[in-house]
């Protein structure tokens, strides 16, 4: 009988509308007996029913049937028979043994039908008439109430006849409970209660993410937002809550407020899902089956505007479990290539799921009623939009943590650039200094021979004469000057005459070395020489070894032996004196005069000179 139920649930049900299923109850019609101290009684066990498919009988019509014994026992023992046409008529008979009680409040626990019309005959007869259903602005109601209910008059000790006729075109479900105001208020108390505390989480949830949304901006908390709404609307509806406070005077809205709102809900979820996954980047042919299920919701949410409320919920029942069955299968795939984030999101699926598992279980009376089975779908669902809420967080916090490890990459690779930029500029530097330095020492030097040139001379020259005053030491010059080597030119040749110039540069240089002398080429086949730390005797004595170093040998140039030699003139500067470069240029090159006029091949100084 079960398994029946169960198969029954599922193809009337299926999903959410598994909501709609009210509690399981034993068959068997017998007349109800309020006793003494009973406040209240469930009527489903004792009702009998017709299916009036036309919806042609009237009230007396009925009341014969019922007194002719025409009514069946429940199918199964519930007065659930999912979309029917036409009108059901459920009757029980009453008889109200408690003197306290002589008014009661007959409930019908489940707020979705169209027409409800009760009929109460007393046993004079009369028959009192009432009706209710959302059909009927919410302000006809005897209570306030999501559920449709009716004040009825029982006298004590006397029998009544009850018939309920339903017409609906929502699933007919017809579970009756009769209440004692007092009985009533205690249990509305704990319902409103379990549902404000529902609505109090959902409506945190919603500022809280609000606020999230509104400073980051990231479409997944709107899309968040959007489902948390229209999940809420969608229980809202079921619970009769939505015609109590949103549309109390509309039976259009009410009647159309499940599909459309469940559309919404999946609208939303399904954006949800696919922003949160990323699945445009992570499964692009997933995204096309999501958008796919989008339009498909879309389009059924306007449709259902027109359809018949009988077509359109169940094909909006079923094709939630759809919709619920691909959101797991893409978030199962996301994860399975390694998106951290979707594993919360499977959690929070898996809470809805299970919380509406509960529920069903609990429908086919296979879990015990308490607050944890019958409020299951509602404590799933808002487990479901916690752990949806701490996924998002757990989401910003990844996508966070990602965009620090881009940036910290991009800036190490800025340095390793910057560093290698650094180090090519630095050698270009390096290969520029060298140059340059090459430069400078080819602009000091001679071209023919090698030696440092007259500008040159006279920097160093000057560098060398302040040194010497600084240490008070001598510093002496020495004036060399080839002799007759216009001769050797026009015997020779000029390019002899430039291999003799080498020549005797060389010869000079090796012959200065041991000094720590300064030699230039004054100009011509002219030679310069300063001497550092040298006094006059000193100075003539080096001079002496360099003229005799050009005569020890003669020269070998363009296979001539050419015999060279050179005059000498020597000056020791007084450096205590303020003479400057120039004057004692002028009193060597007298010296050299000096020696030339004395027949040349000799060292003459300023003091023989003069
Ligand atoms: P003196 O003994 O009086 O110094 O006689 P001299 O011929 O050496 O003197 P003078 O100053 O009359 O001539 C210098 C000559 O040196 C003139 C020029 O032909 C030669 N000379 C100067 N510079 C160069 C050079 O770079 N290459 C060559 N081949 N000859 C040079
Ligand atoms: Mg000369
Ligand atoms: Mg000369």
């Amino acid at each position: 009988m079960v398994r029946s139920q169960i198969l029954a649930g599922l193809r009337y049900g299926g999903g959410l509308v598994l909501l709609l299923l009210c509690t399981a109850a034993q068959a068997g019609p017998a007349a109800v007996e309020l006793a003494a101290a009973a406040d209240r009684a469930s009527l489903t066990p004792h009702l009998v029913y017709h299916h009036d498919a036309d919806a042609v009988d009237d009230a007396a019509q009925a009341f014969a049937r019922a007194d002719a014994d025409g009514f069946a026992p429940l199918p199964s023992g519930n007065a659930a028979f999912g979309f029917q046409r036409g009108a059901f008529w459920f009757h029980a008979a009453l008889r109200n043994d408690n003197p306290q009680e002589p008014r009661w409040l007959l409930v019908q626990e489940y707020p979705l039908s169209d027409r409800i019309d009760v009929y109460l005959r007393h046993a004079d007869g009369r028959v009192e008439h009432r009706a209710g259903g959302d059909h009927l602005p919410f302000s006809q109601r005897s209570v306030r109430y999501r559920h449709p209910n009716f004040l009825l008059d029982l006298p004590p000790g006397e029998r009544v006849d009850l018939l309920v006729r339903v017409e609906s075109q929502s699933s007919m479900q017809v579970p009756l409970e009769l209440y004692t105001p007092t009985a009533f208020t205690e249990l509305s108390r704990d319902a409103q209660f379990a549902i404000g505390l529902y609505y109090g989480i959902l409506l945190a949830l919603f500022f809280y993410n609000l606020v999230l949304w509104l400073s980051l901006r990231d479409a997944s908390y709107f899309w968040y937002l959007f489902h948390i709404s229209a999940f809420g609307l969608v229980l809202f509806t079921l619970n009769g809550l939505g015609f109590e406070y949103l549309w109390p005077g509309s039976p259009w809205l009410a009647d159309r407020s499940v599909p459309l709102s469940i559309c919404l809900a999946l609208v939303a979820m399904q954006q949800f899902a696919r922003t949160f996954l990323e699945l445009p980047q992570r499964w692009p042919r997933g995204n096309l089956v999501s958008l796919a299920v989008i339009g498909f919701f879309v389009l059924f949410g306007l449709a259902s505007l027109w359809l018949p409320y009988r077509v359109s919920t169940p094909i909006a029942s079923r094709a939630v479990l759809v919709g619920l069955i691909w959101i797991v299968v893409a978030t199962v795939f996301v994860m399975r290539r390694g998106y951290a984030p979707a594993r919360i999101l499977l959690l929070a699926w898996a809470m809805f799921l299970l919380g509406t598992a509960v529920f069903t279980l609990l429908a086919f009376g296979l879990l015990p009623k308490n607050f944890a089975t019958e409020y299951g779908v509602q404590i799933g669902s808002a487990l479901e939009m916690l752990l949806l809420s701490v996924a998002l967080g757990y989401r910003y916090a990844a996508l966070r943590n990602e965009n620090e490890r881009i940036v910290n990459e991009a800036r190490l690779q800025l340095e390793r650039k910057v560093a290698q930029r650094t180090q090519e500029v630095r050698s270009a530097l390096m290969q520029l200094e060298e140059a340059h330095g090459r430069l400078r020492d080819s602009s000091r030097r001679d071209g023919l021979t090698g030696l440092y040139n007259r500008t040159w001379f006279h920097e160093a020259f000057e560098r060398m004469l302040d040194q010497a005053r600084g240490e008070r030491r001598p510093l002496s010059l020495l004036m060399i000057d080839l002799d007759h080597f216009k001769a050797i030119n026009d015997r020779l040749g000029h390019l002899a005459g430039d291999e003799c110039l080498r020549w005797a540069a060389h010869r000079i240089g090796k012959a200065l070395r041991p000094h720590d002398a300064l030699l230039a080429r004054f100009g011509g086949e002219e030679f310069v020489v300063a001497l550092p730390a040298r006094d006059l005797p000193a100075a003539v004595a080096v001079a002496e070894e360099v003229r005799q170093t050009l005569t020890k040998a003669p020269c070998q140039a363009q296979g001539h032996n050419v015999r060279i030699s050179a005059s000498i003139g020597v000056h020791t500067i007084n450096t205590e004196a303020l003479d400057d470069i120039d004057d004692a240029l002028e009193v060597a090159d007298r010296a050299l005069y000096a020696a030339k006029a004395n027949g040349r091949d000799c060292v003459r100084t300023s003091i023989s000179a003069a």
